[in-house]
């Protein structure tokens, strides 16, 4: 390591747990991130700083206004400038000691494969399904580690998907989903949110690269198969374990024969659950009724015939294996949001129709019942 170095990352090399052989391996790192937006700007600056040797920045966008509210890569001055371009620059002014590769492209099935065989870990900061997905088998196809993140309003999630260690993205969620999801666009996000999920992305990264295929060895441990969600309304935080799904679409077949799609979707973000309003609830017939509150809130009053399963005794809790898989399964709690994150805990225990009671009880017109009532 050269003197400059050594003084430019002395803060970090001073750590045990990086050291000058873990600082070696940053510099000999070579990271993509994928979209260079709100999460890959907290991202790949931290990176940069950190000496990751090689940075590549693929995005075919360009940088608009409405983006400078949390892609903090960017200045002004940037405006109408391509972002892989001007955040190119901005990492290099950074850190001219490390380089920074330039993919002023949109990722596609065609392109992908060759642009990711020139690093060794990619970190997804894209803000749609097809993306998320793509990066996913690619990373899969290429044996290399995930960093996931994912933010919409006040929430987030981030997670590292690496087949060969543990889960990949589509264990979690093997397709796509069919129905409508908002994306940032429409239904906003704050922009130090995605700082949050963006900086824990590079934290990870740092720790996949220090690790190596070592990292159960470590003081650092990487999310490897661990899904966090994050809630900064009331910093609320739940980490759930994603198991390796041994029929997965993509990690359960041989790599070669893992095939690069383009999905037809473009839905986007955070949120991957189907929601039904109190009107809709009350057509559907016998679906069963899950509410994730806590006992004391259930206790407090809650829909007629629901099981209470509270959000933090997810996804380990006993009664779900005696549920019926395949039947209408409605989630709720008091106005949605812990339900959300109920059911992205569940669907990859194999429950096929979960639905989100929008608004949660908050927005329940009927009446509520009491364990009292029930005995009744
Ligand atoms: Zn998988």
């Amino acid at each position: 390591m050269r003197e400059e170095e050594l003084r430019r990352y002395n803060r970090q090399v001073i750590l045990p747990d990086i050291g000058r052989d873990g600082q070696e391996k940053l510099l000999a790192a070579k990271v993509l991130c994928v979209g260079a937006g709100g999460l890959g700007s907290p991202a790949s600056l931290y990176l940069a700083a950190a000496g990751i040797g090689t940075l590549g920045l693929v995005d075919d966008d360009e940088v608009d206004l409405s983006n400078l509210q949390r892609q903090v890569l960017f200045a002004s001055s940037d405006a109408g400038r391509p972002k892989a371009e001007a955040g190119q620059a901005r990492l290099q002014q950074l850190n001219p000691l490390i380089t920074v590769n330039c993919h002023r492209q949109r990722l596609t099935a065609a392109n992908a494969e060759a642009i990711f065989s020139q690093y060794d870990l990619v970190l997804d900061g894209s803000d749609n399904f097809a993306t998320k997905f793509l990066v996913n088998d690619c990373a899969v196809k290429l044996g290399m580690p995930l960093v996931y993140g994912s933010i919409l309003g006040f929430d987030g999630q981030m997670a590292v998907f690496w087949a060969d260690e543990g889960p990949c993205y589509r264990c979690m969620l093997p397709q796509p989903p069919s129905g409508y999801v908002p994306n940032c666009a429409e239904a906003g996000v704050i922009g130090a949110v995605a700082g949050v999920i963006g900086c824990m992305q590079a934290l990870e990264a740092i720790k996949l690269i220090v690790g190596g295929k070592q990292w159960r060895q470590q003081r650092l441990q990487p999310m490897v198969g661990k899904l966090s969600l994050i809630s900064t309304h009331n910093w609320q935080q739940t980490q759930i374990d994603i198991p390796k799904n041994p029929a997965c679409p993509c990690c359960s077949l041989p790599r070669e024969q893992i095939q690069l799609q383009d999905e037809a979707t473009t839905a986007c973000a955070v949120s991957t659950v189907a929601e039904v309003s109190a009107a809709e609830l009350r057509r559907l017939e016998q679906p069963l009724l899950l509410d994730v509150r806590s006992l004391e809130e259930f206790r407090r009053g809650h829909l007629p015939g629901a099981l209470n399963i509270p959000l933090d005794q997810l996804p380990q809790h006993p009664l779900l294996s005696q549920l019926d898989h395949h039947r209408d399964a409605i989630v709720y709690c008091q106005s949605g949001g812990r339900s959300r994150r109920a059911i992205e805990a569940l669907a990859p225990q194999g429950f096929s129709k979960l639905y989100n009671l929008q608004g949660g009880l908050a927005l329940w017109p009927g009446e509520l019942v009491t364990p009292a009532d029930e005995e009744n």
